[in-house]
């Protein structure tokens, strides 16, 4: 709890700093009255809200929750989002009988942290909402551009605060009869925060919108990792043998985020050429580390922090892979007490627990038979029954 304090605390002295060298050098180049206005309306949405908050006796995890969908709106909008939260915080704690008496067994601290939680991605979902509507409203101003690009920058600082996690950008059209085809072909589009946009020939057009003159389009910012974790970038991925170095931290005993964390980095590291591995140690550490082709040795120098750890790793395409775990991954998972080790490549992902029960061994599909990847799975569900852990394999698109 002392850190998840020590995080809220940073939140709360968010200030937009003027003097970053991007903004300074987008200053250069356009009006800045548009930065003008956004940053003093975040500040105002925040130095509002937190009055609200205070006056109202929140703790400051209900204070963070109740700011979080507030980034990226302008007063009004967010003066609205505040009644949208409250009519559900009315709503909860002027339960109806039936709820009342679920109600009085919640009693303990991640209960609180799961109703806020309902609470917050509610809000969040309206907020993007109201964003969309906003870009409808600029557009008649002429003003699209100016807010994409202080939405940008407001993003990459909050993120750099650590008071949002990691984002991916999502294309978002103004989803009406007047958008242009080639905006609506980039709708829904997703590119990693640094990089550009593509259409769909593979060309870049620009890290956000528009598209062309007069273009409408908004960006939509998904968060993908919590706070407090960073993303692997693509040379980290790609430069071979490299000792395993801290990515940030987790919640370990919150498994939703748990499996997000993994499903993320599996989906970044499975199209790498080397063998790339995540660690996320039983205290919620994450680490990340390279191998080569066909092994991911340096795992070796984390040592103890492997007992009880989750482990991911990829086999790259044209390596020694085999579709399922190799003799050198099944010793590894044994000899150093990994609590979970999960494979993935082009085709599927596997993993090894310490539930025999939790497991696939002895129900092979008439699929494993007929695709001609089933030989060393096979192999592993023996080997996995003969040491008694539990073993599973899945296709992944
Ligand atoms: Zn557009
Ligand atoms: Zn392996």
């Amino acid at each position: 709890m002392k850190a998840g304090a020590a995080n809220i605390e940073q939140e709360f002295s968010i200030e937009l700093n003027l003097n970053a060298f991007k903004i300074r050098k987008w200053l250069n180049h356009r009006a800045y009255n548009f930065v003008d206005t956004s940053t003093h309306n975040l500040e105002t949405v925040i130095e509002s809200t937190l009055r609200k908050c205070r006056a109202r006796n929140f703790t400051p995890l209900q204070t963070a929750c109740a700011i979080r969908p507030m980034i990226g709106l302008n007063p009004r909008q967010a003066a609205a989002n505040w009644k949208f939260q409250r009519t559900f915080v009315m709503y909860l704690s002027n339960p109806n009988p039936r709820r009342r008496r679920s109600m009085s067994k919640r009693n303990s601290i991640s209960d609180e942290i799961a109703e806020l939680l309902e609470k917050l991605e509610g809000a969040l979902n309206y907020s993007l909402e109201q964003i969309s509507q906003y870009a409808r409203l600029l557009a008649e101003k002429n003003w699209v551009e100016e807010y994409n690009e202080g939405k940008y920058e407001i993003f990459r600082q909050a993120m750099e605060l650590g008071l949002i996690g990691v984002c991916e950008k999502v294309w978002v059209t103004a989803e009406d009869e007047k958008v242009c085809r080639d905006c609506w072909m980039m709708s829904g589009n997703v590119a990693a925060f640094d990089e550009q946009f593509r259409d769909k020939q593979g060309n870049a057009v620009g890290l956000i919108p528009p598209l062309h003159p007069r273009c409408r389009c908004v960006v939509y910012y998904r968060r993908l990792l919590p706070p407090g974790l960073n993303d692997i970038t693509p040379t980290a991925m790609s430069t071979p043998n490299t000792s395993p170095y801290l990515l940030g931290r987790v919640d370990p005993n919150d498994g939703e985020q748990l499996a997000a964390v993994i499903r993320h980095y599996e989906e970044r590291i499975s199209t790498q050429s080397i063998e790339n591995a995540i660690i996320i140690t039983a205290y919620g550490e994450v680490y990340h580390t390279t191998g080569d082709l066909n092994t991911v040795n340096p795992i070796l120098l984390l040592g103890n922090k492997l007992n009880g750890a989750t482990v991911t790793h990829n086999h790259p395409r044209d390596s020694a892979n085999e579709y399922s775990f190799s003799g050198n991954d099944i010793e590894l998972f044994m000899s150093h007490s990994i609590e979970r080790l999960r494979g993935i490549d082009e085709r599927f992902v596997y993993e090894l627990n310490r539930n025999p029960q939790d497991s696939d061994v002895g129900s092979v599909t008439v699929e494993d038979m007929a695709d001609g990847f089933g030989y060393r799975h096979f192999k592993v569900m023996e080997k996995a029954e003969e040491l008694g852990i539990g073993y599973r394999r899945w296709r992944h698109e």
